[in-house]
């Protein structure tokens, strides 16, 4: 977002409060108007002011895809009813023979998506070693056409090197399509690392009040702008008006939320660190994780989410019982604190064999540090950690 008069470009906390021209120019409002209406009225056959039919387009939703587009860097922004309704509409540019390369550790519903939906419509996937670029250079055959990557992944927080594996995809004209949920443009934008579309989960820390359900994703060139608001209109999964509002609200607050958040899961992984129940943390954050390089490289920190695993003779179901403050609930990026089991919850949908081999243990559990006061969190953590002692 740039200065109009000076044409200067604002810096992204500016352009998270005042991105996507905010100000509605009928009345003033500094806060986007919710436009809940189905359709435009037209001033004559052929004739209408940008608007025709909220499927196709509506004003507020139209203020978020700007803001978004703007924040990630590229030319054009989508908003959808939820991440999946981005994630399957942006799979929806392949076509049947098809060949997508994802990440291990890739996203329950993104992996269920391909396995169960696309491969009947004959786009096929291919699991990935997301930390060694060698295994997409022997993987890359003819026939593939996209590479989904997640950095980092969940939920073992395993760190890709995105400009490392955009410059491979590239070199065979492979697409690649990066899932920002757990960085968002605040701490990390890999359309400057290489990616071309990058998707969303607006339910986590772009909303950040876990009070919505939404998706987005922004492309860096005019084609696939094109093609992607055709079948966003061809397909339907559009954000609701007012859901639009409510995350253009909660992205306005997400740089002083995800510093707060930042830290808060730095202290915690230091706290699980030092903890001797506990036997191994995944956080990126840390210096020792073997993530931490390549992250610091590449986003402005470690995020917020992390993972750790409890000794053997820990009762989980104790555990997760004896949390007062922190919630076990599916999703992350909300004020409050939230934890999950991800063998049983967000990756049930990955077949056990395959969780197992890629490290998802049934002693997994992961958190999504809120931003209550850290010592807070520490304290109900340590007492259901000290109780689930067999
Ligand atoms: C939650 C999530 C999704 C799916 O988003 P929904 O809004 O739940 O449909 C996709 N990717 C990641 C990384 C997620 O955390």
């Amino acid at each position: 977002m740039n200065n109009e008069r000076t044409g200067e470009r604002y810096s992204l906390n500016t352009a998270l409060i005042h991105g996507g021209d905010q100000i509605d120019e009928q009345t003033g409002a500094v806060s986007v108007p919710i436009y809940q209406t189905s359709t435009f009225k037209q001033d004559g056959l052929g004739k209408n002011r940008g608007f025709e039919y909220s499927r196709t387009g509506n004003p507020t939703r139209k203020v978020l895809e700007d803001l978004i587009a703007d924040l990630e860097g590229g030319v054009a922004g989508f908003a959808f009813a939820s991440g999946m309704a981005a994630i399957t509409t942006v799979l929806s540019l392949f076509k049947s023979g098809d060949k997508i390369l994802i990440s291990r550790n890739v996203y329950g519903g993104t992996f269920r998506v391909l396995d169960k939906v696309f491969k009947n419509f004959g786009i096929v996937y291919t699991i990935l070693d997301s930390e060694d670029p060698g295994d997409l250079r022997a993987k890359i055959t003819d026939d593939v056409k996209a590479l989904l990557l997640e950095s980092p992944a969940n939920p073992l927080m395993a760190v890709t090197d995105i400009r490392a594996f955009s410059e491979v995809a590239h070199e065979k004209g492979v697409t690649v399509i990066v899932d920002n949920t757990f960085m968002t443009p605040y701490l990390q934008r890999p359309l400057e690392l290489g990616a071309d579309i990058v998707v969303h989960s607006g339910t986590k820390y772009l909303g950040g009040h876990s009070d919505l359900v939404a998706g987005l994703a922004v492309v860096k060139d005019k084609e696939t702008a094109e093609r992607l608001a055709f079948l966003q209109n061809a397909t339907g999964g559009v954000l609701q008006p007012f859901d639009s509002f409510l995350l253009i609200r909660g992205i306005k607050t997400l740089s002083v939320r995800l510093d707060r958040h930042v830290e808060n899961a730095h202290r915690i992984a230091k706290y699980l660190e030092s903890n001797p129940d506990v036997s191994r943390v995944y956080y990126p954050g840390l210096e020792t994780d073997p993530g931490y390089k390549i992250n610091s490289k590449q986003a402005r920190n470690g995020g917020a989410m992390l993972s750790f695993e409890l000794k053997e003779g820990h009762d989980l179901n104790r555990f997760f019982g004896s949390l007062e403050l922190i919630s076990l609930a599916e999703s992350l990026g909300g004020v409050e604190s939230l934890v999950c089991h991800p063998s049983t919850m967000t990756h049930a949908s990955i077949p056990e064999d395959i969780r197992k081999a890629v490290g998802i243990t049934d002693g997994l559990i992961r958190l999504s540090p809120g931003i209550e006061d850290v010592d807070d969190i520490i304290r109900d953590l340590d007492r259901a950690i000290k109780e689930s002692r067999r």
